[in-house]
This record gives structure tokens, C-alpha cells and sequence, in this order.
């Protein structure tokens, strides 16, 4: 049996780019394409944008040209794709998704969850920054152990990395131990220096730690630059959904689209006996987000190491958490998975003809 490169090329044109939403042959994303007879191999160009979702798109990349191709012997490897962000706005950043982190409010581990999001993505590949916004409980380098910034360079501010991540966070700036009375105008300030200030590089994404509840730092961001869109993390009991649901609205209400919703401490399964024990009642938020029409990202169970790793500023060890790892790495790719499916969506753009 023996197959047309052609016909091979013709059927690789109807796949879609995960980040760009764009046909992967008009990208000039298939390399080393060899049709012999009736094996196909090439290899996939991929952004580390996608990283989450390079398995999934190589094995439905051989899975579709096997169906194709009835009788072919398949190989497709991925390689990575250079596609440079573009730089946005006032801020000059490059950086292709900023993402806020929210929720309606203190100690129902957003923090927690936005930090083990950005962890997440680099471990997939992709590269991340960590901005911490919580003016008034800034956690972020607590979570990581990171007791300073380092020294500015040429007139900007450093991250401090760790785990593989840049992070920025306003408790470098203020001392952990005051509370940060600080108006919109003082505010929006320091949000446009923690954007254009800070030597952020080319990211993937940035993950942005916002306080909780009030609006001025959500409003400030968006003003400031293109945001992608928010997640909104909740408890599952009825209090906790009623200011998840205020939250939602303030991001709505500065025009941020909502990502998605993150179920946290949505159980515990005791070390002892096994026994799974719904703490503070269980699924409320996967029901709250399909009555809002919202996605919904997942469920993170309580987990006593995920507390520890956060105190010890250990944070980045969190996807060695045995029974958590699945339910974090989930999150992440029902993030990536949702916004490309967002790209797909889009009108395809006009093709370019080469005269
Ligand atoms: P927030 O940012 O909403 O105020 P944090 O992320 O700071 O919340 O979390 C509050 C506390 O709860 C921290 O001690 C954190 O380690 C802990 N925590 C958060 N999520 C979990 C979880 N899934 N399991 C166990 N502890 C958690």
C-alpha cells in the first residue's frame, strides 16, 4: 500500500494550531514530512504556549491520519515552534496570556491555586510568570521562600526565579507584616510598575494573584493590558459560592471574560482510613459555574502536604503531592484546553496568496 504526500499534506491542512487556532500547514508548523509507501512520519511544530496539550494534539494528529490513511503506519514527534508573543500596549510586554486569579474572598487558597497554575505550566513546558497583585496579603513569596527581590537592573526590576518560574510580588516592595492601605490611584500605580517595570522577558503566561474581592486592581489590570481572562477559585459551602459569584460579577463588569471556576478543599480523604469526608460540602461550585454557563476547571482536594509545602515555602513541590498532582495538572489543562478551543472557534483568517 503506498500513500500520496499530497493527499497527506491536504488532510494535515484541516488541523488547528492549539494556540493560534490557525490550519498547523499554513503556519508551516508539519516539518520532515516522509510518505514511504505506507508509512508517515513528520514531526509537529508546536508553541510552548500549548505544552499542556502537545501529547493530546501529536496522538489525535496519528489517530486522524491512521483513520485517513487506512493501512498507514504513523509517526508524528513533536518539535518545538517558535512564535514570538507580541509585544501589547503602552506596557510593551510580551506576553501572550495574563490571567488573573481571584476569588470573592481571603483563605479559600487562591493564592495557593494561582501559584500551583503557573507551577503547572511550566512543567508542562510552557514559560510563566508569577505576578503577585494581593496588596493586602501579598503570599506569593512566602509560598516560594522567596525572602527578596533581587537588585534592579538598568532602572527595572528583577523577578526573583524559582521553580522555573519569574515572580513579582507587592510583599517584596511592603513589608509582610503591614497591611497595605492603598486607594485606586496609588494602586493602579503600582500595577502599571509591576507590568511595564518589571524584566518580565517573553512569556506564555503570566498569572496574576489579585486580592480578593474589590475591584480597583481587576479594573487597573484592564485598563493596562490585554487580559485573557480570569479564574475565579471558591470553597464549595453556599457562603463561599455567594462571594465567588460577587466576584465573577466584578470581573464581568470590567469586561474580563471568566475562564473558568476551581472547586478548592472540595473534600479530604483521610490518611488513616481512606474515609473521604466532604469538609465543607462537595460540587457546589461545578453547579454554581454550569448555572452561570462559566467553565468549569476542576477540584483540588484538601491536602495537608499542600498546606505544608505552602508554609515551608515549597509550594513549587506541590505536583509531588501524590493525591493532588491529577486534580492540579487537570486545572491546568482544562485551562490551555479551553482557551484553545476559544483560537478554534474564531473565524479563520483570510489566506494569505503568495503572488
Ligand atoms: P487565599 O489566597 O485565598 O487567601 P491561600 O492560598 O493563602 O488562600 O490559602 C490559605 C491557606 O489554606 C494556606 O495555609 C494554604 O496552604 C491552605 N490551602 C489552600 N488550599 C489548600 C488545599 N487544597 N489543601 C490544604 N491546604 C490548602
Amino acid at each position: 500500500m503506498s500513500f500520496d504526500r499530497a493527499a497527506v499534506l491536504a488532510a494535515l491542512a484541516n488541523v488547528k494550531d492549539p494556540e493560534s487556532g490557525r490550519s498547523i500547514t499554513q503556519l508551516e508548523q508539519v516539518h520532515d514530512l516522509q510518505v514511504n509507501g505506507s508509512d508517515i512520519t513528520l514531526k509537529l511544530g508546536l508553541t510552548t504556549h500549548s505544552a499542556p496539550l502537545w501529547d493530546e494534539t501529536r496522538e489525535e494528529v496519528a489517530a486522524m491520519l491512521k483513520q485517513t490513511f487506512s493501512g498507514s503506519n504513523v509517526t508524528v514527534t513533536i518539535a518545538p515552534h517558535q512564535r514570538p508573543a507580541v509585544p501589547a500596549g503602552a506596557t510593551g510586554l510580551a506576553i501572550k496570556s495574563i490571567i488573573a486569579v481571584g476569588s470573592g474572598k481571603g483563605g479559600v487558597g487562591k493564592s495557593t491555586i494561582a501559584a500551583s497554575l503557573a507551577v503547572g505550566l511550566v512543567r508542562a513546558g510552557a514559560k510563566v510568570g508569577l505576578m503577585d497583585a494581593d496588596v493586602y496579603g501579598p503570599s506569593v513569596p512566602h509560598l516560594f521562600g522567596a525572602k527578596a527581590m533581587p537588585e534592579p537592573v538598568g532602572g527595572r526590576l528583577q523577578p526573583f526565579e524559582t521553580a522555573g518560574l519569574k515572580l513579582m510580588s507587592m510583599g517584596f516592595l511592603v513589608p509582610a507584616s503591614e497591611a497595605v492601605v492603598w486607594r485606586g490611584p496609588m494602586l493602579h500605580k503600582a500595577i502599571q510598575q509591576f507590568l511595564g517595570g518589571v524584566n518580565w522577558g517573553e512569556l506564555d503566561y503570566l498569572i496574576v494573584d489579585m486580592p480578593p474581592g474589590t475591584g480597583d486592581v481587576a479594573l487597573s489590570l484592564s485598563q493596562s493590558v490585554p487580559l485573557t481572562g480570569a479564574v475565579v477559585v471558591c470553597t464549595p459551602q453556599d457562603v463561599a459560592l455567594i462571594d465567588a459569584v460577587k466576584a465573577i460579577t466584578m470581573f464581568k463588569k470590567v469586561n474580563i471574560p471568566i475562564l473558568g471556576i476551581v472547586e478548592n478543599m472540595s473534600y479530604f480523604v483521610c490518611p488513616d482510613n481512606g474515609k473521604r469526608y466532604d469538609i465543607f460540602g462537595h460540587g457546589g461550585a461545578q453547579r454554581k459555574a454550569q448555572e452561570l454557563g462559566t467553565p468549569f476547571l476542576g477540584e483540588v482536594p484538601i491536602n495537608i502536604q499542600l498546606r505544608i509545602n505552602g508554609d515551608e515555602g515549597r509550594t513549587g513541590e506541590n505536583y509531588n503531592v501524590v493525591d493532588s498532582a491529577p486534580y492540579l495538572s487537570q486545572l491546568c489543562y482544562r485551562l490551555v484546553k479551553n482557551l484553545s478551543e476559544q483560537h478554534k472557534a474564531k473565524p479563520p483568517l483570510p489566506t494569505l496568496s503568495i503572488l
